[in-house]
């Protein structure tokens, strides 16, 4: 069977990282979680005093850029990858709600986004790749030969998305996550670079009332077609 590279794009917390997950394993493909990419950028520019909710320094970000080096190392135990930061395991640090708030911001800056998107490219150019995020199917990937584009309601990803938070243990009201996920929709969809937009030739899956096995075995139906062709 031959080897494609498949892109899932989409609003926050509609279950790619799951769905992406799930096909990867199953056809022994690498998966790449590229938001986690973003998210350990703006811990480090937290860390090193760059953003904070009222300020921005973007210009010592984009100098300190060299400073940054991001890998995925397989955790045997959950037979996942998870991404290290200079060397550091942020795999949990990165999924709270202070990096929620403020990672659209940094994956606004253009030079965060040149550096973030060789990295994909490096590691999808073998293909044999699944990787989630905003604009694989657009920008990162555009010759991808399998790309979905996933929505759901506001309300239903923010409800997964507290209920993941919780199941963490982490002290977190509906509200706020609501607020979240609205806010990064926004700034995600009307940045100037790269903004979230459904590619021409991404097929829509709207899972707000699938259920992940049905959401699942939709979506491997289709890659299963497409890798017999
Ligand atoms: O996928 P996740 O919700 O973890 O992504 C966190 C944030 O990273 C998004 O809200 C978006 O601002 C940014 N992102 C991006 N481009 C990607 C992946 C994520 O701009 N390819």
């Amino acid at each position: 069977m031959r080897q494609i590279t498949i892109a899932i794009d989409g609003f926050s917390s509609t279950g790619k990282s799951t769905v992406a997950k799930q096909i990867a394993k199953e056809l022994k493909y690498i998966y790449i979680d590229s938001g986690a990419m973003y998210r350990a950028v703006t811990l480090f520019a937290m860390n090193n005093g760059y953003i904070n909710s009222s300020e921005f320094n973007k210009k010592e970000l984009i100098q300190n850029l060299g400073n940054i080096h991001l890998s995925f190392r397989l955790n045997e135990k959950k037979d996942l990858a998870e991404i290290y930061l200079n060397k550091v395991n942020v795999e949990n640090e990165i999924r709270g709600l202070e990096v929620s708030k403020l990672v659209s911001k940094v994956a606004e800056v253009s030079e965060v986004r040149r550096m973030l998107v060789k990295q994909q490219q490096e590691y999808g150019k073998e293909k044999g790749v699944v990787m989630d995020g905003r604009d694989i199917g657009t920008v990162v990937f555009p010759e991808a030969e399998l790309k979905f584009f996933m929505t759901a309601s506001a309300e239903k990803r923010a409800t997964r998305r507290f209920d993941e938070l919780i199941s963490r243990g982490d002290k977190v009201n509906f509200e706020e996550i609501l607020k979240n996920v609205e806010y990064r929709d926004l700034i995600d969809s009307t940045r100037e670079d790269s903004p979230l937009v459904k590619a021409d030739d991404a097929i829509e899956i709207d899972n707000s009332d699938l259920s992940l096995e049905e959401q699942f075995e939709k979506i491997y139906k289709l890659v299963k077609k497409k890798i017999k062709n």
